[in-house]
């Protein structure tokens, strides 16, 4: 069945790639979008940039928006707001991230007279984000209907696929769609630079609880 076209932000971390499957097998056409900021781990441009191959895209853009400045260096450990309350600062924490990263998606859906913008959100994602709530969506759906022009044309519906995907049913999701393990290693999640993934960030832990369901890991 063909849904039409959606773009899709495509990170090359484990819940883009797994949204970018599932989507495809609902029948929507993708066009992937990876957007470069200051302080992206270069492993994950390189997992987003090797994965893409692949993945079902019709297209894949990379949006450079690179010298807006590292969101992380204004919140430093002592004075930086913890994403969940009684957490420790945010290492991962980009001013308004999600505000700038959907409005690209909805740009490019404009342009590309696509029906849909995705992202790999999780209901995790929104309970420890309020830029990734379900009253975020709901006010941005809103803002969809002002492209700037009189005439707005195509309506453009945000799909978060991942919602409906539980961690204790993440990896029987995964393998269902891409039983090779190997090919889910190739993503990359954690917001640390490095040869290896931290373990302590949010990405990291979060990546810990899909795949502990994972008999041999990942
Ligand atoms: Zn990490």
């Amino acid at each position: 069945m063909n849904r039409g076209t959606c773009v899709l932000l495509y990170s090359g971390g484990l819940d883009s790639t797994l949204a970018a499957l599932l989507l495809a097998r609902q029948g929507w056409r993708l066009h992937a979008l990876s957007i470069l900021y200051d302080g992206r781990p270069s492993r994950e441009i390189a997992a987003a940039r090797a994965l893409a191959g692949s993945l079902p895209f019709v297209t894949r853009e990379e949006a450079d928006i690179r010298g807006f400045g590292y969101g992380g260096e204004n919140f430093s450990a002592r004075s930086g707001p913890a994403a969940t309350p009684g957490a420790g600062p945010d290492e991962g924490y980009i001013p308004f991230r999600n505000l700038i990263f959907w409005s690209l998606a909805a740009h490019r859906a404009a342009v590309l007279r696509a029906g849909a913008i995705a992202a790999g959100h999780t209901a995790e994602d929104g309970r420890s984000y309020n830029d990734a709530s379900s009253r975020f969506f709901k006010q941005f759906s809103r803002l969809l209907a002002f492209p700037g022009r009189p005439d707005p044309g195509t309506t453009i519906t945000v799909l978060l696929p991942l919602l409906d995907v539980s961690r204790e049913t993440w990896w029987h999701t995964a393998l269902d769609l891409s039983p090779d393990r190997r090919f889910w290693k190739r993503t990359w999640s954690c917001w640390k630079e490095g040869a290896a993934p931290c373990g302590r960030c949010f990405a990291c832990r979060e990546r810990r609880a899909v795949l502990s369901g994972a008999a041999g890991g990942a």
